[in-house]
């Protein structure tokens, strides 16, 4: 068993030829008890964003007990993990045959809908059962994140009445849920959504047990820094307190990237140099999806023992595959003099980066760390102790 405390303690002990993962669950530790400390309601961590059990377990130690799932995939595998955890199913769009397993297998109640169709697949599926939790995802806008969920599911409020009264009758708790789109950059998105709910209720003159605000609370990156999640958690308060609810109707939250985001970094090699673009072995195809596809920018630090004097110069990557989209614009700010030969931290990979990760062209493997260093950004650190304490390192390959 090797010992690392920190990316830059693996980088120059052990010249990684391969791309190697970080985890940092004390980043994730922070996170999850943020959320359980601070959320007004109850945060379930939605799945999708980071899947690794190692994550799930750290959540879970640190309190998070409900988990979005949405294939039957991430039911079995958080039902294995964790298998005293509450699973939510909120895919509006299952196969039958998923909803039956997740009901008669795995104990899973919680369902989201957006369609009659989706209603009456769920009530053959479960056979008509009286003890389902089932929540309406309201279409609610996207203005004010950074990446858009507004098109694909959600019903308008505008003809919502019929299903709310329909899974009224049907649902032992009615909820109503949404997604403001992903790394929403101001907590008006949330008071936006949340009167889209209150008129979805007015209309339809229903008894409603659940609002769930969903996911969309943003992490930390170069060029996108949020207000404080405390301000959100605000102001979604507010909000919910003002509905025409009953008083002991409960709030949820779905956070994927908020808590996901600070566990994970990369250390990538620089295979060569070309100006101002630098070939790294990771990219598009690995842990760098977003930042191919969706231009992210993500922070980036050069792990050199003698620190260099270099000025910053901006520079983009090429990832390691033959493909000419994997290609990384940036800009990320580096040192002018980076070479060939260098390694480079890429940090707040956590969420949807770690879990993107393919084997195309030959280059999926990596092996992964746990170290103890701070993540290179967050969004928790003054708000709980730091940990300070350099843990022991379990090291393993994939
Ligand atoms: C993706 C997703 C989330 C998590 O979103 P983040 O922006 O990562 O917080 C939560 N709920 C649902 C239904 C999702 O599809």
């Amino acid at each position: 068993m090797s010992k690392h405390h920190s990316a830059l303690g693996i980088a120059t002990a052990l010249n990684p030829v391969d791309p190697v993962t970080l985890f940092r669950p004390q980043a994730a530790r922070r996170a999850a008890q943020f959320f359980v400390q601070k959320f007004p309601g109850k945060s379930l961590y939605a799945v999708k964003a980071n899947p690794s059990p190692e994550l799930l377990t750290t959540l879970w130690e640190s309190g998070i007990t409900h988990y979005d799932v949405a294939s039957i995939a991430e039911v079995r595998l958080v039902a294995r993990v964790l298998p005293k955890a509450t699973l939510c199913f909120m895919h509006p769009v299952k196969p039958e045959e998923a909803i039956a397993e997740a009901y008669h297998q795995h104990g899973v109640r919680v369902f989201s809908l957006d369609t009659m169709e989706e209603l009456d697949k769920i009530m053959r599926a479960t056979n008509n059962a009286t003890d389902l939790y089932l929540c309406v995802r309201l279409r609610v806008s996207s203005d004010y994140s950074k990446l858009s969920l507004a098109s694909k599911f959600g019903v308008e409020v505008g003809d919502a009445r019929e299903l709310l009264m329909a899974t009224r009758q049907a649902a032992d708790a009615l909820g109503i849920c949404f997604h403001v789109g992903s790394q929403a950059m101001t907590p008006h998105a949330y008071t936006q959504a949340m009167e889209r709910v209150r008129m979805a209720i007015v209309d339809a003159s229903v008894t409603v047990d659940i609002i769930d605000v969903g996911g969309g609370f943003p992490s930390v990156y170069p060029g996108m820094e949020p207000p404080a999640l405390e301000l959100y958690f605000d102001a979604i308060d507010r909000a919910f307190e003002s509905l025409p609810i009953s008083y002991s109707a409960e709030l949820w939250c779905e956070p994927g990237r908020a808590l996901a985001a600070e566990y994970s970094s990369l250390i990538v090699r620089v295979e060569r140099r070309r100006d101002e673009e630098l070939y790294i072995n990771d990219g598009a195809y690995g842990a760098l999806f977003d930042a191919a596809h969706l231009g992210w920018r993500f922070p980036v630090k050069l792990l050199r023992e003698q620190d260099s004097t270099a000025e910053l110069a901006d520079f983009s990557f090429y990832g390691p595959t033959c493909d000419d989209m994997d290609h990384m614009a940036g800009p990320f700010s580096l040192p002018a003099d980076v070479k060939a030969g260098d390694y480079i931290e890429i940090g707040m990979l956590g969420a949807y980066g770690c879990a993107m990760r393919t084997a195309f062209n030959g280059f999926g493997s990596g092996a992964v760390y746990e170290v103890s260093d701070e993540p290179m950004e967050s969004l928790y650190r003054e708000t709980v102790e730091p940990l300070r304490r350099p843990a022991t390192v379990v090291s393993f390959n994939r």
